[in-house]
């Protein structure tokens, strides 16, 4: 069976959990979806045999439910449940006083307060052991990746939770097989706490997502491949140095807060003046002056075109508002 054969395989691999899909959100209607709760016996075996923590997708409270029951060692809500906040809660009831571990996949669209939110609802009902899974963002762009990384998103989930672990999903970020290793350490450099990989005994005859999927051996490869970055070190010369760029970038903060401070004082200064003259606020042709100029002045400095144009955006929808006043 291929359940049995691929966790034989991950354990081979020194993974602790085996993951795999019992009920699949499908986008097409006759597509594989999973063999539902007719395969917890087979998770069962799989934890038995093998001595693999055993994990699933759930999406509604029968699911947890029959999950939980089943002794599973961690769940998680899916991509597409976790905007649902009508699903999020009635998991929210089924898992409050299990103590199961459950994992929050990040939404299918790039909104932080979708994904939040669902991490508050469960707390608010008072689930623990919660955790983060980081899948990536659809786009309409074509890009090599099946679902775009967005780094920030995850970083800035992050700064909202910093007490619950954070793990990589890098086969859905992916889409691809030969693309999974380098997102894998991304995620990694990134300190992300752990990784979440497809894997399949043959991945040509997966039901699901066959081009994502590694093989035990190549998952063995890409794991050894993996380098591992230490949080902290005691090494004296690089904490030194570490220091002295520390007080540059302090010092640098410093000099931009000054600088913007100037600037506001200035442009308010020039919303007198044109108040004086019964002038209006906003000169769009002046604005585009300004924003090409920083643009070229920014890339002569290294600074790329979107980082300028958005910190620019930013000062200027400040710098309007202080007219006004
Ligand atoms: C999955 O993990 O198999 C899955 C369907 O993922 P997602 O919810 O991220 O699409
Ligand atoms: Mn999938």
């Amino acid at each position: 069976m291929q359940v049995l054969k691929t966790a034989e395989g991950v354990k081979e691999c020194g993974v602790g959990y085996f993951r795999a899909g019992l009920w699949k959100p499908r986008t097409h209607p006759g597509n594989f979806e999973g063999a539902g709760a007719a395969a917890i016996p087979w998770m069962q075996k799989a934890r038995d045999e093998f001595g693999l923590k055993i994990c699933t997708e759930v999406a509604n409270r029968e699911h947890a439910r029959a999950c939980i029951d089943a002794g599973f060692d961690m769940l998680w809500i899916g991509a597409r449940t976790t905007v649902n906040t009508f699903q999020v809660q009635e998991l929210a009831e089924a898992l409050k006083g299990t103590g199961t571990p459950i994992f929050v996949k990040n939404p299918v669209s790039r909104d932080i307060g979708l994904w939040s939110g669902a991490v508050e609802r469960l707390i608010s009902s008072g689930v623990r052991n919660i955790g983060l899974i980081h899948r990536g963002f659809p786009s309409f762009e074509k890009t090599r990746y099946r679902n775009l990384p967005e780094w920030q998103a995850a970083i800035e989930m992050r700064g909202i939770f910093p007490d619950l672990p954070m793990i990589c999903d890098p086969s859905h970020i992916a889409g691809d097989s030969s693309l999974v290793a380098e997102i894998a350490q991304q995620a990694l450099d990134l300190g992300l706490d752990g990784l979440m990989i497809e894997c399949h005994c043959n991945p040509e005859a997966a039901l699901s997502d066959p081009l994502q999927q590694l093989t035990p051996e190549s998952l063995s490869e890409l794991l050894g491949s993996l380098r591992l970055r230490d949080t902290d070190t005691e090494d004296k010369a690089y904490q030194a140095r570490l220091a002295e760029l520390r007080s540059m970038i302090d010092a640098y903060d410093d000099a931009i807060l000054y600088a913007l401070s100037q600037r506001m004082e200035a442009s308010r200064e020039i919303g007198k003046i044109k108040r004086e003259h019964n002038i209006s606020i906003l000169q769009l042709a002046r604005w585009d002056e300004l924003m090409e100029k920083a643009i070229i002045s920014g890339k002569e400095k290294g600074l790329s075109e979107e980082f300028v144009r958005d910190i620019f955006n930013e000062i200027h929808k400040a710098s309007v508002i202080s007219q006004k006043n």
